[in-house]
């Protein structure tokens, strides 16, 4: 039996976060009810949390929603070919299907419910509420996209989803990644990790990951997980090394993937070859790049790519590589909290808590 109300962390402003009894709406024809078992937390969260990714409040954060399919309509189920009892990984877009965006195939920067419509975006005020995965149910919109997923896998490794679907879109499907490429990683955080792992499934010949010096335990997991060669940024010079790595060509894709500083997107242009692709999808709080040396994109002829969120075809790419098993994915994941925990996961991933780093780490509504 469904229950009446579901628990969810409410966040009210920055670094405010409440558990509250939330009312479970009734589903209709074409909608549906999520039972959420995992959420991943990632580093949007962090800066919702603080504030620096303004949303509107009272807001239910967590937008890498897995669960199971409690209740749906009957459309609904028709449409996205799924019923109660199926696991099923959430996209964060929840696309209004009209808008330009839209009918130009760039569904993950719709913005045709006037402004950004997703899990974790949406006020409570706006019926039916349930808009985040920090909850025990999440409300399935009409428009919602929906993958079936395989339940025998633990509920935090399939929720690498949400970082793998990143790591597809980012390495690969953006700046066409394939053999014989090159590819240097900035920063090597969950997305960087995901970037890794992506470009090896590509099968991309030299993979480069840069990191700081206190990012020592991630280099060496990037290096289990594929890559060639790390970089401390802080001991080395790390334009050289580069240069040294590939054969003085530089790197035919570039991926910036390092929070916060603007400093490796201004070094971004100095590591790539001719011609190379270079994807930003590291965002930086609206800071300037300092000494940003345009010239060398032209010289270079360079493509700068910006990337904003996930494909259904990388998130797609992602579900495959993770169901096939072939890869230690689940070496990303470092650590799963009850709900009552969400704002120490939070913080702990924006490395705010003292002698201790997650990588990849997901919010278990179902663990008590
Ligand atoms: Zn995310
Ligand atoms: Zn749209």
């Amino acid at each position: 039996m469904t229950p009446r109300t579901t628990r969810a962390i409410v966040q009210t402003g920055p670094r405010q976060l409440e558990l509250r009894e939330l009312p479970i709406p009734e589903i209709d024809d074409d909608s549906g009810l999520l039972r959420i078992e995992a959420c991943g937390i990632c580093g949007s969260d962090a800066e919702q949390y603080t504030g620096v990714l303004p949303v509107q409040y009272p807001v239910i954060p967590g937008h890498e929603p897995l669960g199971v399919i409690e209740k749906i309509g009957e459309r609904a189920a028709k449409r996205w070919g799924v019923e109660v009892g199926d696991r099923v990984a959430v996209e964060v877009l929840i696309p209004c299907g009209h808008c330009h965006a839209c009918r130009d195939g760039r569904y993950q920067v719709c913005r045709g419910h006037g402004g950004m419509f997703g899990y974790a975006y949406v006020p409570i005020t706006r019926p039916p509420g349930l808009w985040g995965a920090y909850a025990d149910y999440l409300y399935l919109h009409p428009n919602a996209i929906v993958h079936r997923m395989r339940k025998d896998l633990p509920a935090s490794t399939a929720a690498l989803f949400n970082p793998l679907g990143a790591g597809f879109r980012w390495a690969v499907e953006l700046p066409d990644t394939g053999p014989g490429d090159a590819v240097l990683i900035l920063g090597p955080g969950q997305r960087g990790l995901a970037s890794v792992i992506a470009a090896r499934a590509a099968g991309a010949d030299t993979i480069i990951v840069t990191g700081l010096a206190r990012d020592a335990e991630k280099l060496a997991l990037a290096r289990e997980l594929g890559a060639d060669h790390t970089i401390d940024v802080e001991n080395e010079d790390a334009r050289k090394r580069v240069r040294e790595l590939t054969g003085g060509r530089g790197a035919d894709v570039v991926v910036e993937v390092s929070a916060n500083s603007a400093v490796p997107v201004a070094e971004s242009l100095w590591y790539a070859a001719l011609g190379a692709r270079i994807v930003l999808a590291g965002v930086k709080g609206f800071k300037p790049v300092p000494d940003f040396v345009s010239d060398l994109i032209v010289v270079k002829e360079l493509k700068l790519i910006g990337a904003f969120g996930v494909t259904s075809r990388s998130y797609q790419a992602a579900i495959r590589l993770i169901e096939a098993g072939r890869v230690p994915v689940e070496r990303m994941h470092t650590h799963d909290f009850p709900l009552e925990q969400a704002e120490h996961a939070i913080r702990l991933l924006a490395g705010e808590i003292e002698g201790e780093q997650s990588i990849h780490s997901c919010l278990l509504p179902g663990k008590r």
